[in-house]
Formats: C-alpha cells, structure tokens, sequence
C-alpha cells in the first residue's frame, strides 16, 4: 500500500488512482525570470523521488511541469534588458534543464509554457464568465471568490484572514472584493499583450496552471505538487478556477515539500541567502551530492543548507561507491560458494524495509537507514570472507533497486564495471600465494593482470583491482 499526506484533507491518506496502473500527475515548475536556486531544486527533486517511487510499485506516470514564461517578474526583466519576454526567458529555460540533468531528474512527459497556451486560458475564463465565477472591469477580469463557497480548503484559510506575505496580486486594478484576483491583465504600457474578447492583455498567474493542468491530464487527475509556498494563494486559486468551471473535483491529493532554509530561513532571491547548482559545482561540489543531500531528507521535514551538510553527503556517496566496488570485486571463498553467511535474514529485512519506507509518504530517510545497516553488515561479513556467491548476488540486485530511486551511479562508471572472471580467479590465486608465501607464483600472477589492463591496489580490507587509467 501506498499512502501520501495529502494537504487538502490534512492526513495521510492510503494512494488510489482515478485509473488503475496510471497516474497524472501536475507539478508547478519554475517562473523563468532567474536561475533556479537550491531550494526551488528541491521541490524538483521531492518530485523526482515521488514519480520514482510510483514508478518503482509499477504504476505508469504522466507528469506535466509548467514553465511559467509571462508574470510580472519575467515582463520586469525582458523590459529592463530591454529584449522580447521569449528571448530574455529562453536563458532560464535552458539553464533549467541543465540543472535538471545534472540533477539527473526524470524528465517529465510535457513541460508546456504558458505563452503558448493563451487560447486555453481565454476559454477558460470564459466558462468562468458564463457560469458567474468571474467579471470583467477596465478590461480585466478578476476572479470572484465569494461565488466559489469552499474557497480555503486547502490551505483552511478563511475570506476574511489576513493574507499578509503570500504571493499576490501586486497590481492595483480595481475589484469588487479585495481578495479577487486577476484572471486576465489588461494591457499597460510596454508590456507583452496578447488579444482577447476582454481587450488586449495577458493572463494571470494562476489561470496559467489550471489550464495548462487540464489540457494534458483532463479535468480531474491524481496528483498536485509543490513548494509549501504554493499552497496559498496559488493551489487555492486553481481550485477555485477548476472546479468553478467544471463542477468536479479537480485533484485528489495534494503534496508539498517544506522549504530549504538558510540559517532558519527560506532560502529565496529576495532574501538574497541563495546558492545556485553552479554556484556549489563551482565550489567544487558534484552535483550528485547536491541531488543526495537534497533527496535524503523527508519532503515534510524542513532542511537547513549548509556547505558542511554538503560536504557529509559527498561523503556518504564516497562510502557508497567504495562499497560497490568491493561488493563488485568480492570473490567468495572456495568452498562456501553456495553457504549462506550470518546475514541471515537481514537481506530479506532491509529490502522490505527500505520499500515500506518509500510507499510510507516517501519517507526517505527510513528507507535508507534499513539500507545503510545492511551495508554495513555486508561490509562485516566480507571483512570474514564469509558472504556467499549467492548472498554477492542478492546483495548486487538490492542495489540496483536502490539506484532505481537514487540513482546515484550508473553501470558505465568505470571503477563500478565488472572486473573480467579470469582477473578475478588471478587475483585470488595471488592472494592465495601470497598467503603461502608462493612468491614467485605471486609475482607471476600479478604480472598477468597487469598485462591485461589492470593495476592492484593493497588495502587494509585485502587486494582489489582496478582498470588502469589511459
Ligand atoms: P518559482 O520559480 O518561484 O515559481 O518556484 C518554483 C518552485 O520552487 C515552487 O514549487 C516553489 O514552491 C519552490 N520553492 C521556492 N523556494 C523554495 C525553498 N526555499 N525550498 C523549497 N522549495 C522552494
Ligand atoms: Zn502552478
């Protein structure tokens, strides 16, 4: 069973699609005035990981990620340097996909912009026209929340609260309440328009997503993501715009990761206390430990950034890689080539533990501690060369499931590739020879591998070979 807390209903709830073996699944990408920072990159990566554990119980995911490409802030710029909106946000957009692969994020099945999808939210605001959810003044049209009675579900705000320091409406247009947001923007000045029956201007912020939502997953799917910052106003809004026009329900379950902090902050543009993907890989960082320090931690949890917690995740991943490639390298002792270790049931036991960990709200971070016991007790019991053929090979196969989620290496790497048979059984040998104080078979032996392309390491956990560097 998989389950997820869902924020609308404000519980964990058990996770059934609206098709069976499929979900759709809508996540609010990125307003490309700017280069992501890491923050936004981790509601990127909670994706990542919840579209990787659907995927992982074998259900068929449709993503769909907005770039958001015509707001206040992408006009602000393209008018201050001076160029068309698309070609100042096409940078962004670029540099977005970078970070994305460096972060070796699945891609999505779509990422539509907005500025392409006008005539999508033209019809939209139409249908909330005709159906009394919406009006129009001075040539734009606002949406009008008093029409819309569950306004506040999600994020359980009511009409009258004081909304102070979310995200809104920064345009003084006159409405009839002052919590009625915009729908469509009548054109001002130098700024981009488009036409429209309502005049010339362009869309709102929030009509943006649910038409786009709409459009590729139909009018009610499963899953909605984003920071917690979306869930107020901007999830609110797209509710009310759904399921005005609709009639149905729009989404089923609701996620939002926490923040990213700095120093017990939000790690944002305006605060200015931001590090880009570039800005850590420039510090020397790879981006994977970026990817493993943002994915270790539940989503629900706030995460506080620091260059130290990076520099632990770097580490973990080194460990990590030193483990497969002993696992790799690990020539069972003759003769207990078929005999089961003192691992006993702890296989079995982590493989089940780190799964029921991932379908229990994505709880990361229980998953990986079942994993990492097992690493190390592996670990002990190839210290007393007692792992079997077997147990080698079971332990090889949970990795791989593992590398499903985290996707942490690849099989190409070089020092992770498996060494050829017979380079093992010299290396075995040698060890052998060595023991029996064999010298000059030693040496023999260790001149062949060599000569095949290989150099010995010495460590204190025994010999291992390595493919010699070009
Ligand atoms: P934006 O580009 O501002 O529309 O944000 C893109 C995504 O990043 C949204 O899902 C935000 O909720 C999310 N986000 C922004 N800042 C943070 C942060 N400090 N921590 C986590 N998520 C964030
Ligand atoms: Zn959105």
């Amino acid at each position: 069973m998989i389950s997820f807390f869902n924020t609308l209903s404000g519980k964990k709830e058990e996770f059934v699609p609206l098709r069976s073996g499929e979900v759709r699944m809508y996540t609010c990408g990125p307003t490309v005035y700017d280069f992501a920072h890491i923050g936004n990159l981790r509601a990127y990566i909670f994706e990542d990981l919840l579209r990787r554990v659907l995927e992982y119980n074998g259900l068929r995911v449709t993503q769909v990620m907005n770039l958001t490409d015509v707001d206040d802030k992408t006009i602000q710029g393209a008018l201050r340097e001076k160029i068309a909106l698309d070609q100042f946000t096409e940078k962004y957009i670029r540099a977005f996909f970078e970070d994305l692969k460096l972060l070796r994020i699945e891609q999505a099945e779509f990422y539509p912009r907005a500025t392409h999808h006008i005539p999508e939210m033209i019809a939209l605001i139409q249908r909330l026209m005709a159906s009394g959810h919406a009006y129009e003044k001075g040539g734009s049209v606002y949406y009008r929340i008093s029409a819309f009675p569950s306004y506040g579900k999600l994020s359980k705000k009511n009409l009258e609260e004081n909304i102070a320091g979310a995200r809104i409406d920064s345009d003084e247009y006159e409405k009839e309440h002052w919590s009625d947001f915009a729908l469509w923007k009548a054109r001002r000045g130098d700024e981009p328009f488009w036409p429209s029956p309502f005049g010339e201007g362009r869309p709102g912020w929030h009509i943006e997503c649910s038409a786009m939502s709409m459009k590729y997953l139909g009018e009610s799917f499963d899953v909605h993501t984003g920071g917690e910052d979306n869930i107020f106003p901007h999830h609110e809004n797209e509710i009310a715009q759904s399921e005005a026009a609709t009639s149905k329900p729009f989404v089923r379950y609701w996620l939002h990761c926490k923040f990213l902090l700095v120093d017990g902050e939000k790690m944002s543009k305006s605060k200015g206390n931001f590090y880009t993907l570039n800005d850590l890989t420039a510090k020397g960082y790879s981006p994977l430990a970026v990817r493993y320090l943002l994915l270790s931690h539940h989503y629900r949890h706030p995460v506080n950034f620091t260059l130290q917690g990076l520099e632990d995740a770097a580490c973990v991943l080194a460990r990590l890689k030193d483990f497969r490639l002993r696992l790799n390298q690990y020539v069972p002792a003759q003769g207990s080539g078929g005999q089961a270790s003192t691992l006993g049931a702890s296989l079995e036991e982590a493989v089940s533990g780190f799964e029921r960990g991932l379908c229990d709200d994505l709880n990361i971070s229980g998953a990986l501690g079942f994993f990492f016991t097992l690493v190390r007790e592996v670990n002990k019991v190839m210290d007393q060369n007692t792992l079997s053929g077997e147990e080698k090979k079971t332990v090889s196969l949970f990795l791989e499931k593992v590398n499903k989620i985290l996707d942490l290496w690849t099989g190409e790497e070089e020092d992770g590739r498996e060494i050829p048979k017979p380079v093992h059984e010299w290396l075995r040998e040698r060890q052998e020879a060595r023991r029996a104080k064999n010298f000059k078979r030693s040496d023999e032996l260790r001149n062949l591998i060599i000569e095949a392309g290989y150099v010995i390491e010495d460590t204190p956990k025994g010999a291992r070979v390595k493919k010699k560097q070009k």
